[in-house]
């Protein structure tokens, strides 16, 4: 089971990163939203790292490992970024298959079905300062190293980096969605923390695809 135990290392990757930023992201969150961001993150990413074990303990291939791991973070982080992540997760998951190793292809159509689906959820569109400015560029740029014939590892690092320059790029937006839009120009110098924390979380699981 290659696939099913690669995604319980990015659930476990996701957690540990999470973990380190917690206080992090809870400060960006506090200077124009709730201040809920790394809790909420945190609640997330344990929930679905432990929703995801036990199904792998239980048998479960890739696809139900990562749909119960959305799942139980949807349920568990509470806040508008924890159903986004839900249903970013449940899009990978619905393309994954057991076979040999995780496919380039279908994660990048995975993660663009993620962009698409947090778009239409959500509403936000590119520029409102919201998570969708890490991810609609994060999935373009998988794709496009995708069809470079690249593997898996090198496309995710090439696109990791793109989220990283994304994530910075949004400091210098005002916010038009969520809740950091009452107090959007105090955020103005300081990146969107659920852009900010997709970054990062995209960057750590390069460590665990290579
Ligand atoms: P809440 O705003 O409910 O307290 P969090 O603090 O966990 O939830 O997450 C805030 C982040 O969620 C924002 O920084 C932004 O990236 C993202 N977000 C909020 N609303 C939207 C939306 N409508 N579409 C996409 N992302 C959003
Ligand atoms: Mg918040
Ligand atoms: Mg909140």
């Amino acid at each position: 089971r290659e696939v099913a135990s690669t995604v319980q290392a990015v659930l476990n990757v996701i957690e540990t990163t999470v973990d380190l930023h917690v206080d992090e992201l809870g400060r960006l969150d506090s200077i124009a939203g709730d201040g809920d961001h790394g809790i909420g993150m945190q609640r997330g990413s344990r929930a679905a790292k432990a929703a995801g074990t036990a199904a792998f303990a239980a048998g479960a291939g890739a696809e139900t490992v990562l749909a119960q791991a959305a799942d139980a973070w949807s349920d568990r982080a509470g806040g508008t970024s924890g159903a986004l992540w839900g249903l970013i997760l449940g899009q990978v998951a619905l393309r994954l298959e057991d076979t040999g190793r995780p496919a380039p292809e279908a994660v990048a159509l995975g993660v663009a079905a993620a962009a698409k689906s947090v778009m239409s959820y959500g509403k936000a569109e590119l520029g409102d300062k919201t998570m969708v400015d890490v991810l609609v560029p994060f999935s373009e740029a998988l794709a496009r190293s995708i069809d470079g014939e690249e593997t898996l590892a090198d496309a995710w690092s090439a696109a990791a980096t793109v989220a990283t320059t994304a994530a910075a790029a949004t400091a210098d937006l005002m916010p038009r969605m969520g809740r950091a839009r009452a107090h959007g120009k105090n955020s103005v110098g300081t990146p969107d923390p659920g852009a900010y924390s997709l970054a990062l979380i995209v960057n750590a699981i390069s460590t665990v695809l290579s």
